[in-house]
């Protein structure tokens, strides 16, 4: 077989065989492939399409590039969440010490933020000491002992897809829907869990700007989880306006804080149970996902959740006490409110707007090797529905210079839509995606 002739049946249009795409992402990895085959095979996989069941290969081909997570010392249910990223969007830090409460481990492997888009492990390097390059026998330990534990991809997990991620990103095949899961589902799937609940966001601040968009990659993910003998549900959600009231690294992991106290933002405290019922329900600890809610709430109420994300932190290496006295998290060193102009109640808060207003401000990278500064970004944020007064806060600008500040000023200001009619807050969920019952 020549990778030429492999492309060009894809480039036509053909469903390629098992043993076409296991050659092809086989010799990708060890470099018998070069580049330039595989850009091409990744346009006609852009402009072609893949069936279901040529991504289920693709998505099994690329996790065995690698090595696969060993998990089975660990005896409990093990079920993740992978969002497909948003502005704000905390909700790992919250959720894994929240559902290890509960008898089921959480083992995380997440990504760095890249565009306007926040990643979980720059949020958690906000924290003294705290280590996201866990070795694996690390990550299963702290698995082990707490329940949960959040660290980064290591250079053996899914290396097919490190490669081929950075060379869509340089020849404009990023968004397909066979690729993008792919490339999730093979990482995911490479930490050895037994189900996964995805959050697939839709909107103004989301990598799918359409509700059309996020069905159609939510029903790929499933379909393929569940090919690969997976439990699987994905939720489709609202990014048109920030979650939460808080963007940027360290004032993310306060907000987290404050939600695993039980004193969190509405909409991330709603959200973080949502995802926490799924998951429960999974584990088959509940009959029906909303059965959960008074468990999980105990949980946030009581402290429990907050001590279980200390203990995480701790056994990588972060300060626990640096969760207690804020100061000890990287603070910015210019904070300015942005007064409202008129009364009125929130309409809008345009997400793409405040993550871009973050992005300048420094909290985010442009380039994988950007520098991200963790201390910057926005607090306090007033959400759609809320009345305001003129001259009242709508959010608070943290920044480390005066320069980015004065830049960012004018578009975040921008994001905010005030009506004279009262308004509603968006629902959370738009539609929730389930494999069929056989
Ligand atoms: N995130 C990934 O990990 N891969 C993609 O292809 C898109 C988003």
């Amino acid at each position: 077989m020549l990778p030429q002739w492999v492309i060009e049946r894809k480039r036509d249009g053909h469903a390629l065989t098992e043993e076409e795409i296991r050659f092809f992402i086989r010799g990708y990895t060890d470099g018998s492939i070069p580049d330039y085959q595989m850009a091409a095979m990744a346009m006609a996989i852009f402009l072609r399409g893949m069936t279901p069941q040529e991504t289920a290969v693709l998505t099994d081909a690329m996790m065995r590039s690698g090595d696969l997570v060993d998990t089975s010392s660990i005896r409990l249910p093990k079920i993740d969440k992978h969002s497909t990223g948003g502005i704000g969007d905390k909700i790992s830090l919250i959720l894994a010490p929240l559902v290890a409460c509960c008898d089921i481990a959480v083992p995380m492997i997440s990504g760095r933020g890249l565009g306007i888009t926040g990643g979980t492990l720059d949020k958690l390097e906000s924290i003294p000491g705290y280590r996201t390059n866990l070795t694996e026998k690390e990550f299963v330990s702290v698995v082990r002992t707490c329940g949960c534990a959040i660290t980064g991809q290591t250079g053996r997990l899914a290396p097919a897809d490190k490669k081929l991620y950075a060379l869509r990103d340089v020849t404009a095949t990023v968004p397909s829907i066979p690729l993008i899961t792919a490339s999730i589902m093979s990482k995911k799937l490479a930490e050895g869990i037994d189900a996964l609940v995805l959050d697939v966001k839709w909107g103004k601040g989301a990598f799918m700007k359409t509700i059309e968009e996020a069905r159609a990659l939510a029903n790929s993910m499933v379909e393929v989880g569940v090919k690969m003998g997976k439990k699987m549900v994905a939720l489709i959600t609202d990014m048109n306006q920030p979650l939460g009231g808080a963007a940027g690294n360290s004032l993310e992991v306060v907000e987290s804080v404050q939600t695993l106290k039980g004193q969190g933002p509405a909409d991330l405290t709603e959200l973080s149970i949502i995802f926490g019922c799924r998951m429960l329900a999974m584990a088959g600890k509940v009959k029906k996902p909303d059965d959960a809610r008074p468990i999980l709430q105990k949980h946030l109420d009581s402290g429990a959740a907050f001590r279980r994300f200390q203990e995480m932190v701790r056994l990588q290496g972060g300060d626990p006490s640096s969760l207690e006295d804020f100061s000890k998290l990287p603070v910015a060193r210019f904070t300015e409110p942005l007064p409202a102009p008129s009364a009125g109640y929130i309409a809008a808060v345009d997400a793409e707007l405040i993550g871009k207003g973050c992005l300048i401000l420094g909290a985010g990278r442009t380039k994988t090797d950007d520098k991200v500064d963790l201390a910057v970004g926005v607090s306090g944020m007033a959400k759609i529905g809320q009345p305001i007064e003129k001259g009242q806060p709508l959010i608070t600008i943290h920044a480390n210079d005066q320069g980015r500040l004065a830049e960012a000023r004018g578009m975040i200001a921008e994001a905010f839509v005030i009506s004279k009619k009262a308004c509603h807050p968006p629902s959370l969920v738009g539609e929730i995606i389930q494999p069929e019952k056989p």
